[in-house]
């Protein structure tokens, strides 16, 4: 299956032929949809038949291997045949803030130094968990530092490197709690020009302008050295 948001976050739509059909979900040959992984949520959108029909996709789950995408139809939608061609549309609005807001908490990261124990993207807001030992940042300060980088619009790319490359480099790896995309003895990582580098599957939006204004939530005591920032879009 030909996952193609992973090069180009941007592509809206593509063509592509049913394998199978089923309850379960809609597999395809290749698909925009992304699954849902690394506390990114999975895509709303529709396919389009040949002759017009349009299935309702409410959400877009991995399927039984690391590089199979699930589509998840609307309850009693007609299913399409194996073999038939279609239209895969992404609800690009959601979507684009979610790569935004994703984005956004790479920033964090650059800024926030610790452990990252967990997280979650959403279309109006976000939040990473850190372990912090010597205590939490300063709510003030962080939302100045984001919108900072925000505004310098840094490049935002993402770059392969080779299993054992990231093995002798493992303070690349910030989430102890998801798996790095790899396959093939390859890994994915994320780069942000001199902000961040860490290994990541998710879409991010390709410069940090994009993301536009954001706010610090609470910053919440999860634990004795656990705090969880919350980030939320300004406008
Ligand atoms: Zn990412």
């Amino acid at each position: 299956m030909e996952l193609l948001f992973r090069d180009d976050a941007y592509l809206k739509s593509c063509s592509a032929k049913v394998v199978s059909a089923g309850p379960e979900g809609i597999r395809l040959d290749r698909t925009v949809f992304y699954p849902e992984g690394g506390g990114q949520p999975g895509d709303s959108g529709l396919l389009r038949l040949a002759d017009g029909t349009e299935i309702r996709i409410l959400d877009t789950r991995k399927g039984g291997s690391h590089e199979e995408t699930l589509s998840i139809p609307a309850e009693g939608a007609a299913l399409p045949q194996p073999g038939s061609e279609v239209t895969a549309e992404l609800d690009w609005d959601r979507r684009y803030r979610h790569m935004r807001m994703h984005t956004c908490l790479h920033l964090l990261c650059g800024l926030v130094q610790g452990d990252v124990t967990g997280g979650q993207i959403g279309a109006e807001k976000g939040r990473l968990d850190f372990n912090l030992p010597d205590g939490s940042p300063d709510k003030t300060w962080l939302t100045a530092e984001l919108n900072r980088l925000i505004q310098e619009d840094h490049a935002v790319r993402p770059t392969w490197i080779t299993e054992a490359e990231l093995a002798a480099q493992p303070d690349l790896v910030r989430t102890m709690s998801v798996k790095p995309p790899s396959g093939a003895g390859r890994v994915r990582l994320l780069e942000i020009d001199g902000v961040d580098l860490q290994p990541c599957g998710g879409t991010h939006v390709s410069r940090t302008g994009e993301i536009g204004p954001v706010e610090i939530g609470k910053i919440e005591n999860k634990g004795k050295q656990n705090r969880r920032i919350n980030i939320r879009f300004a406008v």
